[in-house]
């Protein structure tokens, strides 16, 4: 039986990046989105061709009911999981931690921390049921450490409560088998840039990289599978910088 992993954010960028190496890697995929059903479906269609199977998850992760029901959707089809992918997050606008909003923070927290602690949750639930264990890789940034300020302190925050979160969940669940990680990506040639109102923002940072370029999503989807694979099997609690040294 194949392995079953959930990616959340799948539609685009590094998720769908992937799912596309996971599917040729022999996983079955449950591939969340919140609304670009043309990226999905695409995404689906190219995992589909690689041999994998495909369940679309649309859903919000800042809806905890939409959570549930993505699950409830996952143990209908599946009935187990392996691995999830905790990926789906969102930029904003440049902004100074003078011009932040609480509504704006509040989108933030939702879907980057908030919506990813739950979404963790039911997957622990479901890699706990009957001792066999898993995966978990959350997806922070080189902000966390930077602090990103004069750009998004906020954002920089989020992925920081991520970072520690990973470390937490990987102490409550090593005895269980299952390992925890986070990875940081820098400076990756996305859409996520465009959606924050810069989209330049890679190649105009580019110098400031000790490798002198921005990363691609192929790239950190290749760390993301190098940690869910056995070559990791004694890595847990730790946060992988993807960054090109920056
Ligand atoms: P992206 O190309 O914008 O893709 C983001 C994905 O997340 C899309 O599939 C999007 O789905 C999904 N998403 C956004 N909000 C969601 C929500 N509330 N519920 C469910 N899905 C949601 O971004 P990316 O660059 O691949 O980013 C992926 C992760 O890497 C993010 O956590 C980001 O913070 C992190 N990261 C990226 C970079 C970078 O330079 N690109 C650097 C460091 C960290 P829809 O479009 O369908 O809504």
């Amino acid at each position: 039986m194949k392995p079953v992993m959930l990616i959340t954010g799948a539609s685009a960028g590094i998720g769908a990046a992937a799912a596309r190496i996971a599917a040729a890697r022999g996983y079955d995929l449950a591939l969340n989105y919140r609304s670009d059903d043309a990226g999905a479906d695409a995404v689906a269609k190219t995992c589909r061709e690689a041999g994998a199977e495909v369940l679309l998850c649309k859903a919000d992760v800042a809806d905890p009911v939409a959570i549930e029901a993505m699950y409830e959707s996952i143990d209908t089809t599946y009935g187990r999981l392996d691995v999830l992918i905790n990926n789906a997050g969102v930029v904003d606008q440049t902004a100074k931690v003078t011009d932040l909003t609480h509504a704006r923070l509040r989108r933030m927290f939702d879907i980057n921390v908030i919506g990813a602690m739950l979404v963790a949750k039911e997957a622990v639930l479901r890699l706990q049921a009957g001792g066999k264990g898993g995966v978990i890789v959350n997806i922070s940034s080189a902000a966390a450490r930077l602090g990103s300020g004069n750009q998004y302190v906020d954002y920089a925050a989020s992925k920081a409560a991520i970072d520690c979160f990973t470390k937490g969940l990987s102490d409550e669940v090593a005895a269980d088998n299952i390992r925890v990680m986070s990875i940081r990506p820098g400076l990756i040639e996305t859409e996520l840039h465009a959606k924050g109102g810069e989209p330049g923002r890679a190649d105009k940072l580019a110098h400031t990289v000790p490798m002198k370029r921005k990363g691609s999503a192929e790239e950190v989807a290749q760390a993301i599978l190098w940690l869910c694979s056995d070559e990791a099997s004694y890595v847990t609690g730790s946060t992988l910088d993807v960054t090109g040294g920056r």
